[in-house]
């Protein structure tokens, strides 16, 4: 594996990735900040990558924007400055509130508009109500029209039924979309390999990290959809999960990393981009200290060696029980279709991991007060037996229902 780079020189990107090493000498947030950012501002341009059969050449790193985008406008500019030239929302985030925030920066920026590949969501419905819902998801983004259309967090194929895919065409002939897909934290693999036989997929995106881009399966998915000219955009590609990875795992992970000069962060991005068949990278980056990290990581061109990549699989594997990695086909057959742990332990995940506690719990709350009552009642046991992370679900469940309920 090379170790040739031609982006950050070396001690720019050792500034910038050592912020919690500046941090601990004393340095103040504001300091280590300015500094990274003024490192990254010198660089060099941001790698693009194809989008499959879209033809888009995408920065490699996506702006996520599960945040507060209203009032962090400057942060958006910033991104953009920096060659991010991807943005993603949803109508979920915040109820609409993120598509306002990214609508208030193109009303300021309209130059950039043209620029940003602009990608919104919708959970899957009818025709009309899909159509009512894109209208109001222009009229917040403050433009006519989005690249990319994703049907919202999908668990399989199905979801997206013929009337939905008729509306899709009709919704690119109209110009309101440029082209269409979904977006899947469940069953990753199943709806890869689904999506890769049909012709009306253009994109998906899917969770990917380096937990999971190691099995037979997701090499299978992934290899298909790349055959198939279908543009891959990975989320979720820090692989956190519904509890913290066990702390003396973590510290060796860190300790080896650092040696290197990244963080553990900067290296689980570095994983995920290894796969040259992920275009980009969507990752939320609600704080300056995040977004000059990443775009740090995406610029600097040094690779991770092969020892590193394993020594992350390791990780995964020590920490396997701590992940659960959305395979929910299995524990929904275990309880007979009754609990949607998969979604619950997201909820869990957002919660703890993200600390996006509103957004959990608002996620939570959504579940039919029927399953929420279930939860604390359910024997676990089968399902315990099958989970291939051998995770202990009725423990996180009981403590989804403490937390969320
Ligand atoms: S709980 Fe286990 S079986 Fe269920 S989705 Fe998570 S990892 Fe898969």
């Amino acid at each position: 594996m090379s170790e040739k780079k031609d982006g950050l020189t070396r001690r720019d990107f050792i500034k910038t990735v050592g912020l919690g090493g500046l941090a601990a000498t004393g340095m103040d947030s504001a300091m280590a900040i300015s500094a990274s950012a003024q490192s990254v501002e010198k660089t060099a341009s941001m790698p693009r990558r194809k989008l499959g059969k879209t033809g888009v050449e995408l920065s490699i790193l996506t702006l996520g924007g599960m945040f507060d985008t209203v009032n962090n406008q400057l942060l958006i500019r910033q991104a953009f400055n920096w060659g991010v030239n991807c943005f993603d929302t949803a109508e979920a985030y915040g109820n609409g509130l993120s598509e306002e925030g990214f609508g208030r920066f193109f009303a300021k920026n309209p130059e950039a508009r043209k620029e940003i590949f602009l990608i919104t969501k919708l959970k899957a419905s009818t025709p009309d109500r899909l159509s009512e819902g894109l209208d109001k998801c222009l009229k917040r983004l403050n433009t006519d029209y989005v690249d990319l259309f994703f049907i919202h967090g999908i668990g399989d194929l199905k979801e997206i039924d013929l009337p939905m895919r008729d509306w899709a065409a009709r919704m690119k002939s109209s110009g309101k979309m440029k082209f269409f897909g979904f977006s899947c934290h469940s069953n990753m693999e199943d709806c890869l390999l689904a999506s890769s036989k049909t012709d009306w997929v253009d994109v998906a995106m899917l969770a990917f990290n380096f937990r999971l881009m190691h099995t037979p399966k997701m090499k299978d998915a992934v290899n298909a959809c790349s055959d198939a000219g279908i543009g891959l955009i990975a989320m979720k590609t820090q692989g956190g999960g519904p509890v913290k990875a066990e702390s003396e795992a973590e510290a060796a992970l860190i300790g080896k990393l650092m040696e290197r000069g990244f963080n553990d962060k900067q290296a689980k991005l570095k994983a995920v981009w290894e796969d040259p068949k992920i275009a980009s990278i969507c990752s939320q980056m609600p704080n300056l200290y995040i977004l000059s990290a990443n775009v740090a990581a995406a610029k600097d061109l040094t690779r991770l060696s092969g020892s590193e990549l394993r020594h992350l699989e390791n990780f995964a594997c020590q920490t396997r029980a701590s992940y659960c990695a959305g395979c929910g086909n299995i524990c929904a057959e275990a309880l007979g279709g009754v609990i949607p742990v998969n979604d619950v332990l997201r909820c869990l995940m957002y919660y703890r991991e993200y600390g996006e506690r509103d957004l959990a719990r608002e996620l939570f709350a959504a579940f039919p007060g029927e399953v929420r009552d279930r939860i604390c009642e359910t024997d676990y046991t089968i399902a315990e037996r099958t989970c291939p992370q051998g995770l202990n679900i009725a423990k996180l469940m009981k403590d989804a229902s403490r937390l969320l309920g």
